[in-house]
């Protein structure tokens, strides 16, 4: 499959000073928060390949959806402005919607908005087929991404991030045996786990879930997972079975935050200088320290996080959680 190419890949992999000092295990990280910066975190390597779908497609107009601070939707919006084409993010609206964050930069790069509630939300197949349809009236051509960029085509993105991996640890003189990342709509999950079978590596990949429970999560990875077959010419299997989520650290929900998570994020930020983001990162980091000391993955040699991006997160109302109104 052909790709557009802008994200800067490869990111470096780094050693964490974090894990040695208060475990002494040794964990390494993979900035994909380095793939660029209003590109930012791991959904431009899944955008690159749907970007460049659109495009054969002869596609002007994307369209997608997610929550009202998704770093899919502006990703999407940036990379849009990018290439001349328009884009529409169907956002669901929180109990907070300020003009902040990732809403602020997909107001900057001039994408439509279009607020939903929770409800509606919940099943916007026949709302994006209308929306289409109005667009296909007034002369366009629309491109349809699912939330997260999580199809088939998308997280082959997160293939090549595996090959890349590979590639590294060939320079680096060392292999990973456990890869851990945040998990979500599952994309990139899928695409690391895809590829670990495709090349016959047996890693044992971790996912830590910041939206759905395990079963849930579970399913979404194999619908994905199944849906790449088709572009890699494959007709793997994948079982439930082996798909390694932990669903622990989702804590008091998608979006929502508790102190001890964001005290955890300071500490991180402040003994090891590197920022994680309160809905993906933070969480899933704080998962993995939590895992290590009760003991998990006592079989892990050399693990490697993937920091999967989230800085704009950062609203108003977690910063107020963590040091008050200024
Ligand atoms: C979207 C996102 C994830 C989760 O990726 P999925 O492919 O949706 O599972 C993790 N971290 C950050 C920062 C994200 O924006």
């Amino acid at each position: 499959m052909n790709k557009i190419t802008i994200a800067n890949v490869p990111t470096k992999i780094e050693k964490l000073n974090f894990f040695n000092k208060h475990l002494n295990k040794t964990v390494y990280i993979k900035r994909d928060d380095q793939t660029g910066m209003a590109t930012s975190g791991n959904k431009i390597r899944k955008l690159e390949y749907l970007l460049q779908d659109a495009q054969n497609q002869k596609c002007d107009y994307l369209i997608t959806s997610g929550g009202i601070q998704s770093n899919h939707a502006r990703a999407t919006a940036v990379l849009a402005a990018k290439f001349r084409m328009k884009t529409l993010l169907i956002l669901k609206a929180g109990e907070i919607n300020r003009m902040e964050g990732n809403l602020f930069f997909n107001q900057l790069v001039g994408a439509k908005i279009k607020l939903v509630s929770e409800e509606e939300y919940r099943d916007l197949t026949p709302m994006i087929e209308e929306l289409k349809e109005e667009l296909i009236d007034s002369g366009h051509r629309p491109y349809v991404i699912p939330m997260g960029g999580s199809n088939g085509i998308g997280a082959q993105g997160y293939v090549d991030a595996y090959y890349e991996i590979l590639h590294q640890e060939q320079e680096l003189g060392l292999v990973f045996d456990t890869i851990v990342v945040t998990s979500g709509s599952g994309g990139t999950y899928a695409g690391l786990s895809y590829a670990n079978k495709e090349s016959h590596q047996n890693k044992t990949i971790i996912g830590i879930s910041v939206l759905n429970q395990e079963e849930q999560a579970v399913r979404d990875i194999l619908h994905v997972l199944t849906d790449m077959n088709q572009y890699r010419d494959n007709h793997f299997c994948f079982s439930a079975s082996e798909i390694n989520i932990i669903d622990r650290y989702i804590g008091l929900g998608y979006g929502k935050s508790q102190l001890d998570e964001l005290k955890f994020i300071e500490k991180f930020a402040q003994e090891e200088g590197l920022l994680l983001d309160p809905v993906y990162t933070g969480k899933a980091m704080y998962g993995l320290y939590n895992e290590l000391k009760n003991g998990s993955f006592q079989k892990s040699q050399n693990i490697l996080f993937i920091h999967t991006g989230g800085i704009f997160g950062w609203t108003d109302e977690k910063i107020n959680m963590l040091y008050g109104a200024v």
